[in-house]
C-alpha cells in the first residue's frame, strides 16, 4: 500500500482502532490528521507517529459538531492542499439497558456521535473530494450493524445506519470516482471493549465468552482492523466500494 503524498483524516484517532489506524497510515507514508475530542491522548498518538519519522498533526474535533467538522476539513486542505482519505471512526457504545430505561439524552448521544458524526464527516468531505475528482471514505461500523446486538440496542441501531449510509453514498459517488466502504469489527481489544466488560458482574467470564464468539477464538486487535481500513482506502482496493467488510474473526459469518 502506498500513501506517499496522501492526506488522511481519522476521527476518534486518540484511542483504540483510530490510534492504530492513524499509525498504520503514517507507516505507509501518509500525512495523518489525528482528530478526537480527547486532546492529550491525541497529542500522544501524534508524538508516537513523529517518533517513527511519520507525519501527523492533531485536530481537536467533536464529530457531532457539523461546523467544527467542516472547519477541520477546510483547515486540512488549506494546510496540506488536499484530503485523500476520510476515516469516520469515532464512536461510543451507549447504554447497556432495557429500552424503557434509556433516556432521550442517552439515545440521542449514541445516534449523534455514531450516525450524525459519520454524516457530518461525509457532508464536509464529499464536495471537496468531488472537486478534487478523487477521494475515499472508510467508516467504522460493526457486526452489530449487520446482525442485531441485544446488549447494546441503540449502538447496533446506529451501526446499521452507518452500513446503509455507506452503501447508499457509495452508489451516489461511484460515478465521481469516490469510493465509500465500511469495516465491521466484532470484539476488538480496545479501551471501549474493556469498559464494556466492566459493566458486567463477571468481566473475565464475559471476556472469555467474547473470545469464544469468534471462530478464531480470540479478540481482534486494533491493528488488525487498521490494516483492513488502510487496504480499503488504498489503490489496492480500487474496485471495492459500498462494502461492509467483516473484520470479525468469523463472528458474524459462521454459526457454530
Ligand atoms: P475507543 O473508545 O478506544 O476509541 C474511540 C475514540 O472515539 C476515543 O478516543 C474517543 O475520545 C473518541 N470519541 C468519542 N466520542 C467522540 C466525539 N463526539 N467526537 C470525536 N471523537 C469521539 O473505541 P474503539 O474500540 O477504538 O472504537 C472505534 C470505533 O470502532 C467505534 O466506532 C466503535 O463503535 C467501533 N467498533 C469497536 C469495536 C470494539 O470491540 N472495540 C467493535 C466494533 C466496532
Amino acid at each position: 500500500m502506498d500513501f506517499e503524498d496522501k492526506v488522511v483524516l481519522v476521527t476518534g484517532g486518540a484511542s483504540g482502532i483510530g490510534a492504530a489506524t492513524s499509525k498504520r497510515f503514517a507507516e505507509e507514508g501518509a500525512t495523518v490528521i489525528v482528530s478526537d475530542i480527547a486532546d492529550e491522548r491525541g497529542d500522544e498518538v501524534v508524538s508516537e507517529i513523529e517518533a517513527m519519522d511519520g507525519d501527523a498533526a492533531f485536530a481537536e474535533l467533536d464529530v457531532t459538531d457539523a461546523k467544527a467538522f467542516q472547519s477541520v476539513v477546510d483547515a486540512t486542505v488549506e494546510e496540506h492542499g488536499r484530503l485523500d482519505v476520510l476515516c469516520n471512526n469515532a464512536g461510543v457504545p451507549g447504554p447497556r439497558k432495557d429500552i424503557g430505561e434509556i433516556s432521550d439524552e442517552e439515545v440521542n448521544h449514541v445516534f449523534d456521535v455514531n450516525i450524525k458524526g459519520v454524516w457530518n464527516g461525509c457532508r464536509a468531505a464529499v464536495p471537496l473530494m468531488k472537486e478534487q475528482g478523487s477521494g475515499t471514505i472508510v467508516n467504522t461500523a460493526s457486526v452489530g450493524g449487520l446482525r442485531g446486538y441485544s446488549p447494546l440496542v441503540p449502538y447496533a441501531t446506529s451501526k446499521a445506519a452507518v452500513v446503509n449510509l455507506t452503501r447508499s453514498l457509495a452508489g451516489r459517488l461511484g460515478p465521481e470516482g469516490i469510493r465509500v466502504n465500511a469495516v465491521c469489527p466484532a470484539h476488538v481489544h480496545t479501551p471501549m471493549f474493556e469498559d464494556f466488560l466492566q459493566d458486567f458482574e463477571n468481566p473475565e467470564a464475559m471476556r472469555e465468552q467474547g473470545e469464544r464468539a469468534h471462530v478464531l477464538n480470540r479478540l481482534g486487535q486494533p491493528e488488525e482492523v487498521a490494516s483492513c481500513i488502510a487496504f480499503l482506502a488504498s489503490d489496492e482496493a480500487s474496485f471495492v466500494t459500498g462494502t461492509a467488510f467483516n473484520v470479525d474473526g468469523g463472528y458474524e459469518t459462521v454459526m457454530e
